[in-house]
Parts: C-alpha cells; structure tokens; sequence
C-alpha cells in the first residue's frame, strides 16, 4: 500500500458543532495527509438521522474552513449514498453471512456485552422487527496500527456477531464505513483511539467483500479533568473560530509537536505550514488519552 498515493479522510458524524476533541482528530488527520502530500477527503456521517443535529453539517464544514484545514473534492455524505449500502447487504446476505436477529434490548440486556448468538440459528426470514447481523469467525484478525503497534481480536468470542443493519433500518456505522472507505479509495485512516475496536470489525467486512484495508492509526483521545473523552455528552465546548490560531497551536501541543511559542500567534496558514512540515507521528504518545489544558 505504500506505493499508492495517500488518500486520507475526516469523518465527524452531525450531531453538533466540533469542539476541541474532533478537531484534534481533524488536524492529526489533515497534517499526516498534508506532509505525505496526499489527499483528504471530507465525509460526513449523516446516516444515524434520529442523532443528527439540524445545521451541524454546515457548522462542521464553516468550522474547519475557519480553522485552515481545506478538504479536496467535494464532500460526502452518507445519506446520499444508501442504495450502495442496500447492495452491499445483499451482497453479505447472498454468501450466508447475514441472519436477522430479533433479540430485544432487554433480552439482551441480561447477557455480556459479546452477543450470545440467540439468533443464529433460528429461521433466516422473519416478520417481526429484526437487525442484521453478521456471522463472525473464530479466528484472530491482526494488524498493525501505526501508532499502538499489533492488534490482535477475536470476534467471536470477544465481540460475537455484530450489527450490520439496526432494527430501526438504519445501517450500522461498521458496514457504512467499509463501504464508504472502499467507494473514496481511502488507504489511510487517522482516527481517535475510541475506534481502535471497531477496526477489526471492519477488516472482517473488507475480509468478506474482498475489498483492500487501509492502514490504520489511532491517536489518543483528549479527555477532560475528569478523565472523560470530550464529546457532546460531556459538553465540550464548541470550537471557537475567533480563536483559531491559539486553538491550532494549544492542539499542536496536545499533538506532541513542540510547537515553537511565537508560533501562538502566527497566522493560521503559518501555524498549519509550520506543522504540516514538522509533522512527526513517533511524537504521538501511544497511551488512550492525554489531558486538555486549560485554556481560554
Ligand atoms: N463518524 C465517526 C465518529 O465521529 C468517525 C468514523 C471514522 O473515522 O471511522 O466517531
Ligand atoms: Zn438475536
């Protein structure tokens, strides 16, 4: 895959503005697609309609213009894409891998969080409300992330089948994500640690459908005094656009990269030029979480 030309993406989901945890994602993965002169692609992932935020899209896309990190080509959203979605369920479901799974929340609710196969062997058709789930494979998937070294997982005995389609007809983010990674030629992903589960999942799915795995790598997350991940349901604050440059640069130095202090308050470009060529990912420590400074 090395020969390729790099072909990245940022990929937030709607449901509100960025705040400082996503756009750390956002400049990791733009400064390691930048300094391998590749391209990054912006996706948003709109599938998931009951958690979409009414404007956050725009508010998303205002966001990291204000903040210097330009996307190439158009961008992408998922919800425009759910006929390939429909085709890559049949497709799982004409090689068996597929079963409709009507187990409740309550049923499963009692068991662990590695779903116990109720479903697997029941009839391959129902009326009743069902996902989708697909069969895994005792087997080790492996891969080597580029930043927290080898993965190894079994999913089935330690995820069990997983959900490909919700009962609610949404698809799920795992099935979603290949499809759209292999439709973009994406070859490189650059996400938070939070995803670093999913990976495997997904490698099954690209497994399945012959479809080529990126290379993956997964950065620690910010989390809060508290230890918590930034995210909606802590309340992050929204990224403040009137404060980009010192915003670049606090995320800079939460990314390891030693920015210089007069950088502070260099203009965006500046800032994103000095780190695009002073990306240096061996800088990223390889634990799950680093802290958020204060700032203001
Ligand atoms: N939309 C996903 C999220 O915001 C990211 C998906 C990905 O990078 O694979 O968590
Ligand atoms: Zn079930």
């Amino acid at each position: 895959p090395n020969s390729a030309p790099y072909i990245g993406r940022f990929a937030p989901s709607p449901t509100g503005p960025l705040h400082l945890g996503s756009l750390y994602t956002a400049l990791a993965s733009y400064l390691d697609a930048r300094q391998h002169k590749g391209l990054w692609l912006l996706r948003i992932d709109d599938l998931d309609t009951p958690r979409n935020m009414p404007g956050a899209s725009d508010d998303i896309l205002n966001c990291l213009q204000s903040f210097g990190l330009h996307w190439d080509g158009e961008v992408d959203y998922q919800s425009q894409h759910l006929d390939q979605y429909q085709q890559t369920i049949v497709e799982l479901q004409n090689q068996h891998k597929l079963y409709p799974c009507t187990c409740s929340r309550s049923l499963l609710a009692n068991s662990t969080l590695i779903y116990p196969g109720h479903c697997r062997t029941k009839a391959q058709s129902t009326n009743a409300p069902h996902a989708l789930r697909v069969k895994t494979a005792d087997i080790s998937m492996r891969f080597v992330d580029g930043l927290q070294g080898e993965i190894t997982q079994n999913l089935a005995r330690e995820h069990g089948d997983f959900i490909v389609k919700r009962k609610d007809g949404i698809i799920a983010y795992q099935l979603a994500c290949v499809v759209d990674d292999q439709r973009q030629a994406v070859n490189r992903v650059v996400r938070g640690y939070d995803l670093l589960d999913s990976t495997p999942k997904q490698q099954y799915l690209q497994h399945l459908l012959g479809y080529p795995s990126p290379l993956y790598m997964h950065i620690p997350l910010i989390v809060d005094s508290e230890g918590n991940k930034l995210s909606k349901q802590t309340r992050a604050e929204a990224a403040n656009p009137n404060q980009a440059g010192p915003t670049l640069f606090l995320l800079l130095t939460l990314l390891k990269q030693n920015p210089p202090p007069d950088l502070r308050l260099a203009a965006i470009d500046s800032i994103l030029e000095w780190a695009i060529e002073h990306w240096q990912t061996e800088r990223l420590t390889n634990t799950q979480a680093v802290s958020a400074l204060q700032h203001n």
